[in-house]
């Protein structure tokens, strides 16, 4: 920590105590170039991430809007919102863990949501993705079906009425 005073590095920690219920530690210093005094604040500072978009523009990433968007895919399906509320946690730690400066592509993410909605509900993800990658024709749909691992695929199936969807 830079001396205030002369822009000496060389100080040293007299007293470290915690402040505003422990979320803040205060550290009084002396610097040993010229003797001045002075306090560090040492607090958490929860990690502003960046989302690059594809045509290359940058907004800060929203937790809400992250949620949104998978709350809208697992409409209707049997998912609590406990569990979307677990998967866009875990995301979020993975992106801050994956980025070392503070930035992520907006295909990381949708990538990372896809995978843990394939897990989840194959149906959420087919309407994630579609929105996601902005499908404008059936053939699209076709192909995304087309990569949900057979036994999944199978499951829905069985589940959707004989004669009419609807
Ligand atoms: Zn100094």
């Amino acid at each position: 920590m830079r001396c205030p005073y002369c822009n000496s590095t060389d100080s040293r920690v007299t007293d470290s105590r915690p402040d505003i219920g422990d979320a803040v530690i205060k550290r009084r210093r002396i610097c040993n170039e010229c003797g001045a005094r002075f306090i560090t604040v040492e607090r958490i500072q929860m990690r502003d991430l960046v989302v690059r978009k594809k045509d290359g523009t940058t907004e800060p990433f929203e937790r809400d809007k992250l949620y949104h968007s998978i709350k809208l895919a697992c409409r209707k399906r049997d998912i609590k919102d406990e569990q979307i509320e677990k998967l866009v946690a875990s995301i979020q730690r993975r992106l801050e863990t994956e980025t070392t400066d503070d930035t992520v592509s907006s295909s990381m993410i949708g990538q990372m949501v896809s995978d843990s909605l394939l897990n989840l509900d194959p149906i959420a993800f087919i309407r994630f993705v579609s929105v996601y990658r902005n499908f404008s024709k059936v053939a699209d749909f076709k192909k995304i079906i087309a990569q949900i691992p057979e036994e999944e695929d199978n499951a829905i199936v069985c589940k959707l009425p004989k004669t009419s969807l609807f």
